[in-house]
């Protein structure tokens, strides 16, 4: 934790934080990529590199028909209409979109915004009230933990919860947030909202036990699957397929800017009145653009290969079953799941910084996490894999780790 600089000017705290970064070896410095990216990417200043760390899960964010999709859409309609939906209207690549996500997803309707983050802050603020409880697991997404947050100060005496990682029963659990609930609502509404995929850990919310629980309480279940559509199920709709749930989680949120696409945007996919609510009432919908018309098309493009091609989302599942493999046997602690995600755990910050930095020099782009993006203590290399890959980046990441 950085000393307490809150009573010193902007500039002095601010250059005493820097500062600090720099010598604890926390200073994150942002890479360059020269081209597109792949399974291999351009970094400036290392050249061509193996990237395992990027979201792009299903090769998509590089893929000639997205790309070209994208090219369409600027040509056809120009950068954007200049204006919110509700004044200067839409245009009809969003309307296909927003329709083509219900239909992936398996809900009634569907709404696109700028960023996931911008959906989430749109959700439960719009579509909380006074009395209501919102139970957040405690490793959910920084959008969600502070969409929630500002829900509490716009609608207030909204009430918020926070259970215990993945836990279900038992102390601090979502059963004992429950069960509180039950008491402090008065009839207001209940809602559970969890991650599909958690993005640190790369374990899924177990959304079987979490729709029970949520039948027995009454309370609506919202999913961010952001890392899980494209990935998870059979044919990649997310981890609601995984259980074999289609048809049976409230509302999504999630996002455009990892497996779909990968350029940017974020949609929320539910019911109609949900829908229509936020459209009437969300402050990031009133108030803020649309996702740019461009992105619209190259996102809809890359659902439309997802659904054509569910290999890829096979080729995912086997490249990342392999991956873990090979890291274990190369000596390292990887968390096991059935995701993309494989955190390689060496718990000091500076440690997994100093890694990182050595793998890009051996041609291997992973990104070390530390605090304050993960606890303090538990420090890691977030390996991620995609169906760009093959067996051979996936063994010349292997033959780097051994290097360190
Ligand atoms: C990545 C991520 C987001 C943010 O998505 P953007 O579209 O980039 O804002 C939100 N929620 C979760 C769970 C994520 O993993």
């Amino acid at each position: 934790m950085p000393t307490t600089t809150a009573a010193l000017p902007f500039d002095l705290r601010t250059d005493a934080v820097l500062a600090q970064l720099h010598s604890g070896g926390q200073y994150k410095h942002l890479r360059t990529i020269d081209g597109p990216m792949d399974a291999t990417v351009n970094v400036r200043g290392y050249g061509e590199c193996a990237c395992f760390c990027s979201n792009n899960y299903l090769g998509l964010a590089n893929h000639p028909e997205v790309v070209e999709a994208g090219l369409r859409g600027l040509r056809d309609f120009g950068a954007g209409t200049a204006s919110v939906r509700f004044i200067c209207g839409s245009f009809g690549p969003h309307e296909v979109l927003e329709q083509s996500i219900a239909r992936y997803m398996g809900t009634e309707s569907g709404y696109t915004f700028v960023s996931c983050w911008n959906a989430n802050e749109a959700v439960f603020p719009t579509l909380c009230e006074p009395g209501d409880v919102v139970i957040s697991d405690e490793l959910n997404h920084a959008s969600i933990i502070d969409a929630i947050r500002l829900a509490t100060v716009i609608k207030k005496g909204l009430n918020k919860s926070v259970y215990k990682h993945n836990a279900l029963t038992g102390p601090n659990s979502l059963e004992a947030r429950l069960e509180e609930a039950a008491a402090l609502t008065g009839g207001g509404q209940v809602w559970v909202v969890t991650d599909g995929v958690f993005s640190m850990e790369g374990d899924i919310a177990d959304l079987a036990a979490i729709r029970a629980l949520c039948d027995r309480f009454n309370a609506i279940l919202v999913v961010d699957d952001s890392h899980g559509h494209g990935v998870m199920g059979r044919t990649g709709r997310g981890t609601h397929e995984h259980f074999d749930l289609l048809g049976k989680v409230d509302l999504f949120t999630g996002t455009l800017g990892k497996a779909l696409g990968g350029a940017a945007g974020g949609f929320v996919a539910g019911p109609k009145r949900a829908i229509d609510l936020l459209v009437q009432r969300g402050r990031p919908t009133l108030f803020s653009n649309a996702l740019p018309v461009s992105v619209a098309c190259s996102a809809n493009k890359a659902i439309e290969i997802l659904v054509r091609e569910p290999q890829r989302v096979q080729k995912l599942r086997d490249n990342s079953a392999y991956a873990r493999t090979q890291i274990r046997s190369a000596g390292f602690e990887v968390l096991e799941s059935p995701t993309a995600i494989c955190p390689i755990i060496v718990h000091d910050t500076a440690r997994a910084i100093a890694m990182s930095k050595r793998l890009l020099e051996l041609g291997v782009f992973v990104i070390g996490f530390g605090y304050p993006v993960v606890p303090e203590g538990h420090a890691r290399l977030r390996v991620q894999i995609s169906a760009a890959h093959e067996k051979s980046h996936i063994d010349q990441l292997v033959a780097a780790l051994k290097k360190l």
